[in-house]
């Protein structure tokens, strides 16, 4: 019921023209799954891992309201398999991801984020009494299957350009985990291109947050004959995360309800709304000019709803 090897997701061009910058995006957000989004990027790719091992049953990590959860439960239940979402109790809030979930029938199991381990440890043990097979996807799709998921979005760029005889400067996008970045920088580094891939941080800090990146790139190369990355190589950039995950200011709200207005174009809070106003703000304090800069919309359609009683008229 999904597309196993999914077609490149379209790019085009914004009606935003700030600092005579061309403003592409890549439509992540509409890989044809569950809403779209990285995290269907990288489920699918995990899916077809679970099927070549042979399981019969997936268990997960990640809040009960978010992308992964609600992607990796909807493809377990296309299939017909057992789901279990190990989630912690402290970031839970009810929205639309939570309600779908609940409504794919995965089992959640809550529990501190203290006894996530031993908690993932013990579902696995029970499920393997049962006589069950299980599949563990890392949460937020973290780790060399979903770093090679950002590959391949790379190669697809690569084409791009190559098709249209025109080239990115700067790609911009959401970071998080840090594995969409790792794949890009990984992609850059295997299919060649002279540009800057800057990830805006959502929530971490520096130098965590660049400090993971770095090593989830250079876990994918080992063993590929590649240089050794160093970490002045990773553009992750932590000066607009506010307070945290999931704060957001009147600018983001700002950002989002004129992406709507003019190319129709969701974005949310918490990720894409965020890094696209990051990314002007670090235009702005860099002084980008006259450059060709990609936006990858990573997705998280169900969020965009969550947020839109706040985009007001003055
Ligand atoms: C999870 C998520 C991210 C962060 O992706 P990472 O690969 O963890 O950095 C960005 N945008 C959206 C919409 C997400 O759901």
């Amino acid at each position: 019921m999904y597309t196993e090897n999914i077609n490149p997701t379209p790019i085009h061009i914004l009606s935003e023209r700030f600092n005579n910058n061309t403003f592409f995006i890549k439509r992540d957000d509409l890989i044809p799954f569950s809403f779209g989004g990285n995290k269907a990027r990288k489920a699918v790719l995990f899916f077809e891992d679970l099927r070549a091992k042979g399981c019969d049953s997936v268990v997960t990590y990640g809040s009960s309201n978010s992308n992964h959860c609600r992607i990796v439960s909807n493809i377990a239940a296309s299939k017909g398999l057992l789901c279990y979402i190990v989630s912690p109790v402290e970031t839970y809030r009810s929205n639309l991801n939570s309600k779908m979930i609940e409504l794919f029938g995965a089992k959640v199991i809550r529990c501190s984020v203290s006894e996530v381990r031993d908690t993932i440890d013990k579902v696995e043990r029970v499920l393997k009494n049962k006589g069950y097979n299980p599949y563990f996807i890392p949460g937020g799709g973290h780790g060399k299957i979903g770093t090679h998921a950002y590959v391949n979005a790379y190669k697809e760029i690569k084409k791009y350009e190559n098709d249209r005889n025109l080239h990115f400067d700067y790609i911009f996008h959401p970071s998080g985990t840090g594995t969409t970045q790792a794949g890009l920088i990984c992609g850059l580094l295997i299919y060649g291109g002279k540009k800057k891939i800057i990830g805006m941080s959502i929530a971490r800090r520096n130098p965590y947050g660049g400090k993971v990146v770095h090593s989830s790139v250079n876990e994918y190369l080992m063993g590929m004959d590649m240089e050794y990355v160093t970490f002045d190589h990773i553009n992750f950039i932590d000066d607009y995360v506010l307070d945290g995950y999931g704060m957001y200011n009147d600018a983001i709200l700002e950002t989002i309800k004129q992406l709507l207005i003019k190319d129709g174009i969701p974005l949310d809070t918490t990720y894409t709304g965020k890094a696209f106003w990051g990314m002007k703000e670090y235009i702005k304090k860099n002084q980008i000019k006259g450059k060709n800069i990609l936006f990858i919309h990573t997705g998280g359609t169900p969020l965009f709803f969550n947020n839109l009683g706040e985009l007001k008229n003055e």
